[in-house]
């Protein structure tokens, strides 16, 4: 039995145990007022025919009345019963039904807490390994030299470095619940900050990354909102061909919303896709095989949870083989 039916189980015992206390409390008042009601009745019709009928037939008639009187009790007390016994087995099944609906988002959120740390160490030990063979195979070469000593060390240095990027990565997935947004931010400079830290990576790709940065205010933590634009940088210019691709990134206010869009000419992404690739530890094939992307699968649900912690929304709209746009929608503050 898992941790979950036993707790169902000792709620809705508790939820049967209000609900029959009412019931068996509501069933007891109903009772005692409805015997005192035929009690009182009995009574007066006996002192009425006490002085109408012959002392003979007046016995008898009070014994009858006697006899109905406890009939009535006996047939009000079975109804009560049966009453009891319905709302036994219907409640038992309601409060069976309420306690797992109260207990279902606990539930979602531990299964998700589970795979969560699963795949985690999954990640976190691929590199560990990698290293941990490496060394081994070094150790046991008799005829190491220096130059194969650099490289292997270097090679460490790769994993250690891919290693930092994931456990800040997780780190940032696990702190920014509790960061409270309240800063005036102006999203153009977030996003122009970002842009500057990837302009290297994009020329060395020769992407041409293009900006048009409208003031465009919220209330936010202006470094959580230059990494969330960071990542999506990031990703546009990942997700784009060598020579040729192009990035935009774009801010604008427009009413009571403020928006931040990334688009690039990139590889596009698969629409049966779309759905998951805000999940943890998601990347698609193509991102694991054919372009060998670094990557943990992190970036976007790090990008929508700084998103969401500031009230607003993240789409995307993308064409495969021609490109995507990532639109992110936030409350806008006046300037
Ligand atoms: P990562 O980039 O580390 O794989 P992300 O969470 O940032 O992780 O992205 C998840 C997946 O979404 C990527 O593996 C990739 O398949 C897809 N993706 C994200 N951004 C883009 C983009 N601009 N163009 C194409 N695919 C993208």
């Amino acid at each position: 039995m898992t941790i979950f039916h036993s707790a169902a189980l000792k709620l809705t015992a508790w939820y049967l145990s209000l609900i029959m206390i009412v019931s068996i409390g509501c069933s007891l008042a109903i009772y005692q007022l409805s015997r005192d009601q035929l009690i009182n009745n009995t009574r007066r019709q006996v002192y009425f025919f006490n002085d109408v009928l012959e002392p003979s037939d007046f016995r008898s008639f009070s014994q009858l009345r006697q006899r109905q009187l406890e009939q009535g009790l006996n047939r009000l007390k079975g109804n009560l019963v049966f009453f009891n016994t319905l709302v036994l087995i219907g409640g038992g099944a309601a409060a069976y039904a309420l306690a797992r609906r109260t207990l279902r988002p606990i539930e979602n959120s531990l299964a998700a807490q589970t795979r969560f740390t699963g795949d985690a160490s999954h990640e976190l030990r691929t590199p560990l390994t990698a290293m941990q063979t490496e060394i081994e195979v070094a150790l046991r070469d008799k005829s190491l030299t220096k130059k194969d000593a650099v490289e292997l060390l270097q090679s460490n240095l790769e994993e250690v470095a891919k290693l930092k990027a994931l456990s800040e990565g997780l780190l940032r997935l696990a702190s920014s619940d509790t960061r409270k947004p309240d800063h005036k931010v102006d999203l153009a400079s977030a996003a122009e900050a970002a842009a500057d830290k990837w302009r290297k990576a994009a020329s060395t790709k020769r992407v041409e990354l293009k900006t048009e940065l409208n003031p465009a205010f919220i209330a936010g933590d202006e470094q959580a909102l230059h990494d969330m634009a960071s990542i999506l940088i990031d990703n546009a210019i990942k997700y784009s061909k060598e020579k040729g691709g192009t990035v935009s990134v774009r801010t604008y206010q427009d009413g009571k919303e403020s928006f931040l869009e990334v688009s690039d000419s990139g590889q596009g992404i698969e629409a049966s896709e779309l759905p998951r690739i805000f999940e943890r530890f998601y990347r698609s094939d193509s991102s694991r095989s054919k372009l060998r992307v670094q990557g943990y699968g992190l970036g976007l649900s790090i990008a929508k949870q700084i998103v969401e912690l500031h009230q607003g929304s993240i789409e995307v709209k993308s064409s495969l083989g021609k490109g995507s746009v990532f639109i992110v929608r936030l409350p806008a503050v006046k300037s």
